[in-house]
């Protein structure tokens, strides 16, 4: 199908609470000296501009990393962090740019660490390729994610952390992500998996959630952040991070964060945000 494009929702309040969390666990991994690798399965354009017209069409930015863009963020370190990867991307100071996934792991990733991107969409993967530039780190796949990560573990080595994150354009990928997720941990328990979710439709994500546990997976936990009450149930208002074997500090990180994003983005909204954090399996 490939119709969707993230330039629409890029900076909104679901690619604060991917990005914030992968910040986190990147920025963890990376305290070891060994080398790590990165996999992003559904990698998008890697850089949006917030000036351009998709990215205006709705504005999704302003009830997210829009909300957060002047704002005091001392008391929260994580979430401060993650800003600063955004502003640099801003060097003017104003909010024009929006980094994607594949841009915050290069910035975070050090020169003996390894990046595996996919992005399937011609276009989007033509725009991505020029938005990395020549980085020998970096592996670009015109490929299938889900496909191309089972192949990938175990990485060499044998350190590495895998975002999974597709447009959920038919109802298939639900069931796909899980079972994907489930074979690239048979091949490799070690490593750390993050799956994004919309919430739009309870029932669909108590089946995900409940996959992840009767797959064994081990240390399963849960993050959503929405911007209305998440009984309000028209369109997507919130959205979940699934983390398998996440760095010890994430949960913890979460807790102290996803309140005030919860409060901040949905004041912005004009409504009352919530969160969630869950351990599903241990
Ligand atoms: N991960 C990106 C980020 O956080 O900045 C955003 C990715 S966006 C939600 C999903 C992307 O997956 C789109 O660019 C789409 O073209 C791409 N895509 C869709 N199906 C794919 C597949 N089977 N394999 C790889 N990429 C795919």
């Amino acid at each position: 199908m490939l119709s969707y494009l993230h330039a629409y929702h890029a900076g909104n309040f679901a690619d604060v609470l991917k990005h914030l969390s992968l910040v986190h666990a990147l920025d963890y991994l990376t305290q070891k000296p060994a080398a790590l690798f990165y996999f992003d399965t559904h990698s998008g354009a890697g850089l949006y501009k917030l000036k351009g017209a998709e990215a205006q069409k709705n504005q999704e930015f302003t009830n997210g990393i829009g909300a957060l863009w002047e704002l005091d963020l001392s008391a929260y370190p994580a979430l401060e962090r993650y800003r600063s990867l955004v502003r640099s991307v801003n060097t003017s100071g104003t909010l024009e740019m929006y980094p994607g996934s594949p841009r915050f792991a290069s910035e975070i990733l050090r020169e003996h660490d390894k990046l595996a991107l996919c992005e399937l969409h011609p276009r989007e993967h033509e725009v991505l390729k020029n938005n990395i530039g020549r980085d020998r780190r970096i592996k670009l796949f015109k490929e299938d994610g889900f496909q191309q990560c089972v192949g990938a573990m175990p990485p060499p080595q044998r350190r590495g952390l895998m975002l999974m994150d597709p447009p959920y354009e038919d109802k298939t990928e639900y069931t796909k992500t899980i079972k994907t997720l489930a074979q690239c941990y048979k091949r490799f328990a070690t490593g750390s998996y993050a799956l994004w979710y919309p919430v739009v439709e309870r029932k669909a994500i108590a089946q995900l959630w409940r996959a992840a546990v009767d797959s064994k997976m081990k240390d399963v936990q849960v993050f959503e952040l929405g911007i209305a009450p998440d009984t309000a149930g028209r369109g997507m208002n919130g959205s979940g991070m699934l983390w398998i074997n996440p760095p010890w500090t994430l949960k913890k990180t979460m807790e102290e964060t996803l309140p005030f994003l919860a409060s901040t983005l949905g004041e912005a909204n004009g409504t009352d945000g919530y969160f969630k954090v869950e351990q599903l399996s241990s």
